[in-house]
């Protein structure tokens, strides 16, 4: 026996399943790999950026004061563009809005 679709939609009444993502849902996979492939697409920037300094003798220089970045920092990340304070003024600057 064959109910019409709208028949089996009535039939089933309340609504048993949970609000929510499902993960075999193929949509949610691909915006995740989408979010993935964001972040790895950043992360190569950074690095062609760093790639760029070391051509222009510009790496391990601060590109907001010019002053050398501490070495331990650039050891950490080879990708750091700011000097210690700076990131850190530039920290203070967006927590400190007060103004
Ligand atoms: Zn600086």
């Amino acid at each position: 026996m064959q109910l019409p679709h709208d028949l089996l939609e009535v039939s089933t009444p309340g609504d048993n399943q949970a609000p929510g993502y499902d993960v075999n849902d193929p949509n949610i996979v691909m915006s995740l790999r989408r979010g993935q492939a964001a972040r790895i697409l950043a992360q190569l920037t950074r690095v062609e950026e760093t790639l760029n300094r070391l051509d222009s003798r510009g790496f391990g220089v601060c590109t907001s004061c010019g002053k050398d970045i501490d070495e331990i920092l650039l050891k950490k990340d080879l990708t750091k563009d700011k000097c210690a304070s700076c990131m850190e003024s530039g920290e203070n600057n967006c927590e400190n809005n007060s103004e």
